[in-house]
């Protein structure tokens, strides 16, 4: 690469030459400056080779200054369904320009600001003027971000993410959907994410979990905490009150403690890590041996359990050995072949698995501890200890 400055020079505009002392003085545009500095650095400039041109004709802007009404237009534009209160812009101009300014900046010191911060600060007013909307640096609902080489604008549209707890009170249902675009099936997130769909105007929703139950397995108790988020909402005014009472009309599905939360709490609320405790309806081929039963729950109370990852998950999940503490279980009713246990179990413990043995690879389980084959007729997640 040749250098941009000498020999072969570089043309400006009084504004990009101005820019170069952005940190000198308040309340003065930088075309303003550009103007107070010349007479100061004609001497400079001449032995740079640079000279000072029209707008249009500038090697670092191009004239985009004299356009940024239309580009503000642009953006206002492209908003108009979404509903918002607050909004960044932000820009990439060519490589070849911001190559350019840095050479010009580099010979009048650490003065200047670049075109960059210029032009964001300068449509952003025009956006503010007319929007009516405040700038937000850390978190706005919009970012308008505009392609300075082909004068595009493209918009980020902030998610809207609902927290709250949920109950399901059917089995056959799983938390999510297996693909993000399907509509059909039932699912959690379905249910809740349909109604939030409606209420938003979004393009797509997902609901993030504090961990999740099998399909055929009902959360009950004080319910599973959830974060659902509405992406590229166009309303973001909505009631949780409704979106509640809408939710639980379902009757399959219910949720509370609706609040509205923020992107940053939703690894937090994934990587939560809480005792479970279970209502399990267990099964044996004869009847059962109530004091069996009793002795062989009572052993395993309190104990650590080794569970090789379950057959039926190890696609998902890499095959390794994990201990899990089972805390504490007990008999509630035992009736010919079929007994009801209520067990509580570290965060992560596969209660299925634990019940009859995986073909070996949990160990210990109740089957082997109890003497002979035991199958899990259903389950509920009866409370989680948050
Ligand atoms: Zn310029």
């Amino acid at each position: 690469m040749t250098e941009v400055i000498a020999p072969s020079g570089i043309s400006v505009c009084k504004r990009c030459f101005g820019r170069c002392f952005a940190k000198m003085g308040y309340g003065v545009s930088n075309e303003e400056r550009g103007i107070r500095y010349l007479p100061v650095y004609s001497q400079t400039l001449a032995d740079h080779n640079i000279s000072i041109v029209d707008d249009s004709k500038c090697d670092i802007c191009g004239g985009i200054f004299l356009h940024l009404q239309e580009l503000a237009n642009l953006a206002l534009e492209a908003s108009r369904d979404f509903q918002y209160s607050t909004f960044l812009v932000g820009s990439s101009p060519p490589e070849d320009a911001l190559k350019k300014e840095k050479n010009l900046q580099s010979v009048f010191g650490e003065t200047g600001e670049s075109l960059r911060k210029e032009f964001n600060r300068e449509v952003g007013k025009i956006i503010w003027a007319i929007s009516k909307k405040e700038t937000d640096f850390t978190d706005p609902d919009i970012t308008f971000h505009y392609d300075l080489q082909y004068l595009q604008v493209t918009m980020k549209i902030r998610s809207i993410f609902v927290y709250g707890v949920y109950r399901k009170y059917v089995r056959g249902i799983p938390q999510t959907r297996w693909i993000h675009s399907d509509g059909n099936g039932t699912s959690v997130e379905q249910i809740i994410g349909e109604i939030l769909k409606t209420e938003t105007s979004c393009d797509n929703y997902f609901l993030h979990g504090a961990g999740r139950e099998d399909v055929d397995v009902r959360m009950l108790g004080n319910g599973r905490e959830f974060i659902i988020e509405a992406s590229n909402p166009r309303k973001r005014e909505i009631s949780l009150q409704y979106l509640m009472h809408k939710v639980n009309e379902s009757g399959s599905v219910e949720i509370a403690d609706l609040k509205v939360a923020q992107k940053s709490m939703v690894s937090a609320l994934k990587a939560s890590e809480y005792d479970k405790s279970y209502r399990a309806e267990i099964a044996s081929e004869n009847v059962l041996d109530a004091a069996k039963l009793e002795t062989a729950v009572n052993f395993l109370s309190g104990k650590d359990i080794y569970q090789r990852t379950p057959l039926r998950v190890s696609t998902r999940r890499s095959d390794l050995v994990r201990k899990k503490h089972i805390r504490e279980i007990r008999v509630e009713n035992v009736s010919g072949n079929v007994a009801f246990l209520v067990l509580r179990a570290q965060s992560g413990t596969y209660i299925k698995e634990f019940i009859h043995g995986d073909e070996g690879r949990t160990n210990p389980s109740l089957a082997e501890v109890y003497g002979s084959p035991l199958t899990v007729k259903s389950l509920d997640v009866i409370w989680i200890h948050r």
